[in-house]
């Protein structure tokens, strides 16, 4: 099998490093991507770090993962070699349940395959993420890219773009829609830019001060600052809904209590910690506390179509295979403005 160097760590204490793994031959139906750009997820350190169950070692992370075509099976009809392509959170599914007929291969009922750290049955290993020169999926795991937006700030809408974009869809969000955008990472920036791109009136809810402007500047109509009372009082019982990006333990219900009557508060961050939520600050209200989970492929291409028209891609810092620790740390700090994405294409 041929091999390819990857980025990745052998425990949940290791820093990455640079690693050899093996990739397949294409299969009839499948592409080969020689891999341009990958963004850096904050699932990737949580998953990298063990900080959720069942990471497999040695894990190399990355699901934001735009290439080009090096080759394809005898059977493909969406690609050619030198097509540019872009890889999400999916690289297979069984396409044949309910919610794989509905285009929610995120939801397969046999377990989709996730691009990393992931039951891989074709392999009979786990799967190999995007920091990595090169990959082979199924075409149908392939997503289109638009050759009018630059293809390094594309790369963090495969995960971070349909994370926020398939919630703003699911539960309608428009014109009137009053949004609540809690965090300011790479998914709340994607979250912040779409919601406005789809009419809402959107307000960015921070712990940081210094974010104030870019919040500004990326459309957000206010912003408030969590840690200050005052500002926090302006809000209260004012959002529809509040896409809740955070990455860390935080209080649900100090944010519930800024949702008016019928209200939803949607995760998608997903902090180590379980949320306790008392009932009665559901009941009183009518409030929901929901989740949502990437997207699947139809919604993907969607969304990446949807982009491309309303001319969105992501803010970011392109950093080298080598500062991928540093750039984890920056994370961790929540210094990332707003998302890292690795260029493997000058190495
Ligand atoms: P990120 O870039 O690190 O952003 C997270 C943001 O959360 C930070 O920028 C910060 O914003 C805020 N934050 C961090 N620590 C905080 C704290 N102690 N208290 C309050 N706020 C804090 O991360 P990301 O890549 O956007 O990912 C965010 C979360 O979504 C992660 O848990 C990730 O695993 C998860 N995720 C879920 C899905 C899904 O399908 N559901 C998909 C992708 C990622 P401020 O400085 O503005 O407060
Ligand atoms: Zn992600
Ligand atoms: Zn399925």
């Amino acid at each position: 099998m041929p091999t390819t160097q990857a980025f990745g760590t052998t425990s949940a204490t290791a820093p990455v490093a640079s690693l050899t793994i093996e990739r397949r031959d294409p299969r009839p139906h499948d592409v080969q991507i020689e891999i341009l750009y990958c963004g850096i997820c904050h699932s990737d350190l949580h998953t990298a770090r063990g900080e959720w169950p069942g990471t497999v070692y040695p894990c190399v992370p990355g699901h934001e993962i735009v290439g080009r075509i090096t080759a394809v099976g005898d059977h493909v009809k969406k690609f050619k070699v030198g097509d540019i392509a872009g890889v999400g959170c999916l690289v297979d599914s069984c396409r044949e349940c309910d919610n794989c007929k509905e285009g929610l291969e995120q939801f397969c009922s046999q377990g989709g395959t996730f691009t990393y750290n992931s039951a891989d049955k074709i392999s009979g290993g786990h799967t190999f993420g995007g920091y990595s020169k090169s990959i082979v999926v199924p075409e149908d795991f392939a997503l289109h890219i638009s050759d009018k937006l630059p293809l390094d700030a594309v790369a963090p809408l495969l995960c971070a773009g349909i994370t926020t974009y398939s919630p703003l869809r699911h539960w309608k969000v428009g014109k009137g829609t009053r949004v609540g955008v809690l965090g300011l990472g790479g998914l709340g920036h994607m979250g912040v830019k779409l919601a406005v791109a789809m009419g809402a009136e959107v307000t960015m809810l921070s712990h940081s001060p210094s974010k104030e402007q870019d919040a500004k500047r990326l459309g957000a109509h206010r912003f408030v600052l969590t840690s200050d009372a005052e500002q926090v009082k302006t809000v209260s019982g004012y959002f529809d809904f509040i896409l809740d990006t955070v990455s860390a333990e935080h209080d649900y219900n100090f944010y519930l209590g800024l949702l008016r009557v019928n209200g939803v508060m949607v995760c998608v961050g997903v902090p180590p910690q379980p949320i306790t939520v008392p009932a009665l600050n559901l009941i009183f209200g009518r409030k929901s506390v929901a989740g949502s989970l990437i997207g699947g492929l139809p919604e993907t291409q969607e969304m990446l179509d949807f982009c491309a028209e309303h001319n969105i891609v992501s803010d970011i810092e392109l950093i080298k295979p080598d500062q991928i620790n540093e750039a984890y740390e920056r994370m961790l700090k929540g210094d990332v403005r707003y998302r890292f994405v690795i260029d493997f294409k000058s190495e």
